[in-house]
């Protein structure tokens, strides 16, 4: 009556112990993994299901007894969620699944996960300078990670020393019984404390003398992270299956999140970037050369000719000179230079340069007509006091209405 189906799958006898079926599993979600062999389309998905089914030693028993119908009857309470609705149809071929809504008693332990059990992901923070997102870059990171032990292949200790806990008989979980009160008891489920959920374990002298039983050594591995033209702050790098390997977990990923670290010169915003500069008044009117060194080692020379007159605060744009654009690095975005004029001393005493200046300068206009009605006053540097509005990135307050600003 009972089926064979799911230890075909995994290519075990009836009898395997859960450690054969373990390391079964593992070698075969190895070789289908999607990453790996996306051609093998839903083989890894039936491995997984076989696996959560023969890995559960109540579910195991209920298949073992009934087959895949028992458990599509719902004899059990592991939760197979959407999955095994999904790896139902795909066994019995069709579209939707004839089982649908059957899974609803199963109780969603695991809440529909799909897979096998996933082990956590590591993440790093690497900080990088504007410099290395811009030409880009290979860092050599050192890890130190949980392996599977080499000398035990993840056993923890001689082959065949593994035996079935006696205290949850193998199943990893124990039952306590509890009377709430006559004629009723409620039954508890925990994680059995002498194989830590397990249901195997092992005398202390036939543990692995390399990794004592733990399964896993430590070792250091080191990653070489390539930072690419253009990557931005807080951008991840996944290396799939890098984190510490468990036996039957798939081992998580490390994750590197970048951290750009500020500069002395550059502001980035996307692609764009944008610098301060810094210009005399006869500058501004005259015209200068200026030189940035950029962020490849080249030197950019900007030529502003005479007359062609930066007033204070204008921002100018260097068309392509600004970061690599990520994935089509020959792009760049722009390179903005916002100008500050530093005007002369407050006091200009000489009268005479002053007025060649004026004449220099194209004269003033006419001055508005005084009548009697006029009251003179003086002018003083302004203070700001504690009731008036501060912009963030100004020092001058509001004048008059608000005028809405033009902020890129
Ligand atoms: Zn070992
Ligand atoms: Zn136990």
């Amino acid at each position: 009556m009972a089926d064979n189906k799911l230890y075909d799958l995994l290519g075990v006898p009836r009898t395997a112990s859960d450690s054969e079926i373990k390391r079964q599993y593992r070698k075969l979600a190895k070789e289908y993994h999607p990453d790996k062999n996306p051609a093998a389309g839903d083989k890894f998905k039936e491995i997984s299901f076989a696996y959560e089914i023969l890995s559960d030693p109540k579910k195991r028993d209920i298949y073992d007894k009934f087959g895949l119908k028992g458990l599509q009857e719902g004899g059990g309470d592991g939760g197979f969620g959407n999955f095994g609705e999904d790896i139902f149809s795909t066994f019995f071929g069709g579209g939707a699944s004839p089982f649908g809504g059957l899974f609803g008693g199963f109780g969603g332990m695991r809440g529909g996960r799909r897979g096998p059990r996933k082990g956590d992901s590591t993440v790093h923070r690497l900080k990088v300078s504007l410099e290395d997102l811009y030409n880009g870059k290979t860092s050599k990171l050192q890890l130190s990670k949980n392996v599977i032990c080499t000398e035990c292949q993840g056993v923890g200790g001689r082959a065949g020393a593994l035996q079935t806990c006696h205290t949850c008989n193998g199943r990893g979980i124990k039952v306590t019984i509890q009377q709430l009160g006559p004629g009723m008891v409620q039954q508890m489920q925990s994680r059995c404390p002498d194989c830590n959920g397990e249901g195997e374990s092992m005398n202390e002298r036939d543990k692995c003398r390399v990794c004592r039983g733990r399964k896993v050594t430590q070792q250091t591995k080191l990653l070489e992270v390539n930072i690419d033209k253009g990557m931005r702050d807080e951008q991840r790098i996944t290396f799939r299956g890098e984190g510490d390997q468990m036996p039957g977990v798939e081992p998580g990923d490390v994750i590197i999140v970048l951290q750009e670290k500020a500069h002395d010169c550059f502001r980035r915003e996307g692609i764009d970037l944008f610098m301060k500069h810094s210009v005399t008044l006869t500058e501004a009117l005259c015209g200068f050369t200026m030189i940035i060194p950029h962020l490849d080692g080249r030197n950019l020379v900007i030529n502003n000719p005479p007359g062609k007159i930066l007033e204070p605060g204008c921002i100018r744009t260097v068309v392509g000179e600004g970061m690599p654009n990520y994935k089509n690095p020959f792009e760049k975005g722009d390179l903005n230079i916002k100008f500050d004029v530093t005007f002369p001393e407050k006091y200009f005493a000489n009268e005479q340069k002053l007025k060649e200046l004026e004449v220099l300068l194209g004269g003033r206009g006419p001055s508005a007509p005084l009548s009697k009605d006029v009251e003179e006053v003086d002018m003083q540097d302004y203070e700001p006091g504690q009731d008036k509005n501060h912009d963030d990135d100004d020092d001058s307050p509001h004048m008059g209405p608000h005028v809405q600003c033009a902020h890129q």
